[in-house]
């Protein structure tokens, strides 16, 4: 049950934005767009990636049935995680 801290180095890391669940996912485009003016860190509510420490996503316009990028992540190797598609499944603190 690793858990993943949430952090803009691992935000930097994540693969999320560029895997086909979400790449065409009009709401995480916008709460991209609104993270990048943020001043700081970002809540984990602001940032439509890094669900393997912050948990489900809260976009529902997800294609959830497409190929998840997480194990190619190095955020995913650094905290030898197991699964994938954490965006649906949960934090990997609750979902490993
Ligand atoms: S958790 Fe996996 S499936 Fe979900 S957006 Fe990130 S890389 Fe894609
Ligand atoms: S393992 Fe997946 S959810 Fe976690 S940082 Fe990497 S791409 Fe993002």
């Amino acid at each position: 049950m690793p858990k993943v801290a949430f952090s803009k180095e691992n935000i930097g890391k994540c693969l999320c934005g560029e895997c086909p669940v979400q790449v065409q996912s009009t709401c995480a485009k916008e709460k991209y767009a609104e993270a990048q003016k943020v001043q700081g860190m970002p809540t984990p509510e602001q940032v439509p990636g890094l669900y393997c420490s912050s948990g489900k996503a809260t976009c529902q316009d997800l294609r959830w049935v497409e190929h998840c990028l997480c194990p190619g992540c190095l955020v995913w190797a650094e905290n030898s995680l197991k699964t994938n598609h954490y965006c649906s499944r949960g934090s990997a603190d609750q979902s490993e």
